[in-house]
């Protein structure tokens, strides 16, 4: 499907070309247009493997459900949310932001001690414009996060998130040279974007099923001035062990 996108929209222009000179504007801009569309909704659509696979193939270790936790690590909620997985022996994976991996590497190597999978969530988070960088912009946000993680764990991580889940033409060969898979998600609540803790619930609740995916946000403050983690991460777990319960029996 890649290689089918960029031949049509390599095509389309001229063929545009051509039928315009013929007198045929309408009928050559239709092509045009509609590859234009097809490699936008590529991009912007978090779910779409135009562009290369999506994947939501996360280990199976007997969860029924994987936890994903982007923007990290986040001195506030990071530990928090350590303790509520720990309580319950679950493990989750954490998406990071290379330049706050810097700032707090003593939560990095938490999250791991604690058996815990790290992702490279790239090194500055340009959640507005990834979408549009160029080659080189893209490769250094991706390969500066994973330096960044190895140089505090040792190891390159395997998995990469874009910002927004928003991934251009350029993302997946910047991906291969450095070996990461790009993981995607079933179930989110928007707590991106949403304050309201209520509204992020429904939404979570309503979607996770056996698995799911879940993707959840550090750093966010709700409405009301509290962390957003601490109202929506407890019913969330205690769906997760109603699954596990029901898997059992
Ligand atoms: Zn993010």
């Amino acid at each position: 499907m890649r290689r089918a996108l960029i031949l049509w929209n390599i095509l389309s222009p001229g063929a545009f070309i051509l039928l315009w000179a013929a007198g045929h504007f309408w009928i050559g801009l239709a092509p045009l247009f509609a590859g234009h569309m097809a490699a936008l909704f590529a991009t912007l659509n978090p779910g779409c493997s135009w562009w290369g696979p999506v994947r939501t193939d996360f280990p199976d270790i007997g969860q029924p459900v994987w936890l994903t936790f982007d923007d990290g690590p986040d001195p506030d909620d990071t530990p928090w949310i350590l303790e509520q997985l720990r309580r319950r022996d679950l493990k989750a994976a954490f998406f990071l932001i290379g330049e706050n991996a810097l700032r707090h590497p003593d939560l990095v190597r938490a999250i791991l001690a604690d058996g815990h999978l790290l992702g490279n969530h790239t090194q500055t988070h340009p959640q507005f414009s990834f979408w549009r960088l160029m080659p080189r912009a893209v490769r250094r946000e991706i390969a500066d996060c994973s330096a960044a993680l190895a140089k505090i764990t040792g190891s390159a991580p395997a998995l990469f998130r874009p910002p927004a889940g928003h991934k251009n033409l350029f993302v997946h060969p910047a991906l291969e040279k450095l070996g990461l898979r790009l993981m995607g998600w079933t179930v989110r609540g928007f707590d991106g974007s949403r304050s309201d803790p209520q509204a992020v619930l429904r939404r979570l609740l309503s979607g996770i099923t056996p698995g799911s995916v879940v993707l959840l946000h550090e750093g966010r403050i709700a409405a009301d001035g509290t962390r957003l983690i601490q109202s929506t991460l407890p019913p969330v777990l205690a769906a997760v062990e109603n699954l596990a319960r029901g898997n059992a029996g």
